[in-house]
């Protein structure tokens, strides 16, 4: 998984002392993304260098106790320029978490600027692409903070991870793997979690701190959603579900809140694909889930320009790609009938009109191809 040639040459590019390292993970980062960011930051603090991690944007709010978060600097808000400063003075950035730059939207220009600095991939996506001095790629981890767990056993060995190293990588492998019930529930995971649990983590504190710390209002979008948004095909092997703006602002959405939503479906006995569309200003957010052969990386790749795993995967659509601007507005005026129940002007998405509806929203690509092309 982790080779020691590959752990000898990022060896040598940490040789030289005091350099100016960046970390820079996706975009909407996720408790992986954070956690493997801020576990390896302190990793290369304790080393002597200079570390400035870097978010494109916000960190969903039941992150915001984890210990050195305050040190992520947030790309969409950084209107000091601390980003930029920081990727153009580096000699190393590390990518995490992700395995293309294109995800990191108006923050890869500032990347690709640095034509000098050495990059290096620590990742467990499928397809990275091309572009790294160094690559750890590994598509058998079920997540990136194990990963640099991995690396920090061999390359300094257990006893350099902290309390705090480890809590933050406890909570990516926590939450990338569904709380240790997805795939790649290696005895090599376990065993890592046993040297954290050595440094005193306190389990049920983590768990209840991620998982237990929503809104009101989330609580009752998560019904929403799943009451009155929820639509049921195939038989009962797919299911998917779309928030609208106004939806969302009804229930004071955060970011973050509609996180999970996309697995409940999958709690159905029957259910192969589970799918949910999140509109935003400029596109819709797509998410993601199968059980077994279903490939939705695949399907993410072909139809949202996204990707992932074999069973999570999200990506977008642009409202003008499909360039179907005129069909929006035809449409729009012939099946947008009010909601049923108040449901804002689309109303509600009836199974019948789901696929004029859906180009109504130009979900037209997830819409043909959930429907009639389903990767079943
Ligand atoms: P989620 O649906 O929770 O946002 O993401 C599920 C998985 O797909 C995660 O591993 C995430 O990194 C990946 N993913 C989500 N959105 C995108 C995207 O736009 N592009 C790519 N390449 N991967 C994505
Ligand atoms: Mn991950």
């Amino acid at each position: 998984m982790v080779s020691q040639e590959d752990i000898e040459r990022l060896r040598e590019l940490l040789a030289r002392p005091a350099q100016n390292i960046v970390i820079v993970s996706h975009t909407n980062p996720d408790g992986d993304a954070v956690g493997s960011s801020l576990a390896w930051r302190e990793a290369l603090l304790e080393m002597g260098h200079r570390v400035t991690c870097i978010v494109p944007n916000k960190y969903p709010y039941f992150l915001d106790w984890m210990t050195g978060i305050e040190n992520l600097v947030l790309f969409k808000t950084d209107e000091a320029g601390v980003a930029r400063r920081a990727v153009e003075e580096s000699d190393l950035i590390f990518f995490l978490d992700f395995n293309a730059v294109s995800r990191l939207e108006g923050l890869s220009e500032v990347i690709e600027s640095n034509t000098t600095a050495r990059r290096i991939l620590i990742d467990h996506h499928l397809s990275p692409g091309p572009g790294f001095d160094l690559m750890f790629s590994c598509t058998g981890s079920s997540s990136t903070s194990f990963l640099i767990y991995r690396i920090l056993e061999k390359m300094l060995g257990t006893q350099a991870i902290t309390r705090s190293m480890a809590e933050s990588l406890y909570v990516g492998m926590m939450t990338d793997t569904g709380n240790f019930s997805f795939s790649f529930l290696t005895p090599e995971l376990y065993r890592a979690v046993a040297v954290l649990v050595e440094t005193g983590i306190d389990i049920p504190t983590i768990h209840n701190n991620v998982y237990n710390a929503f809104t009101e209002g989330r609580a009752r979008l998560f019904g929403y959603a799943i009451n009155r948004k929820m639509e049921v095909i195939h038989n009962g092997t797919v299911a998917y579900m779309s928030l609208l703006e106004s939806e969302m602002r009804r229930f004071q959405f955060q970011p973050g809140d509609s996180e999970g939503f996309v697995n409940y479906p999958l709690t159905i006995k029957s259910m192969k694909l589970s799918a949910i569309f999140v509109a935003t200003h400029k596109f819709i957010r797509v998410s993601l889930r199968s059980r077994g052969g279903v490939d939705v990386d695949l399907f993410a790749r072909k139809y949202f320009n996204g990707g992932g795993h074999r069973n999570a995967a999200g990506g977008k659509s642009f409202y003008d790609d499909a360039g179907n601007h005129r069909a929006f507005q035809t449409i729009r005026s012939r099946v947008c009938r009010p909601g049923r129940f108040g449901l804002g002007r689309y109303g509600r998405f009836p199974l019948a009109g789901f696929i004029t509806a859906a180009k109504t929203l130009n979900f037209t690509k997830c819409a043909e191809q959930l429907t009639f092309r389903s990767p079943l």
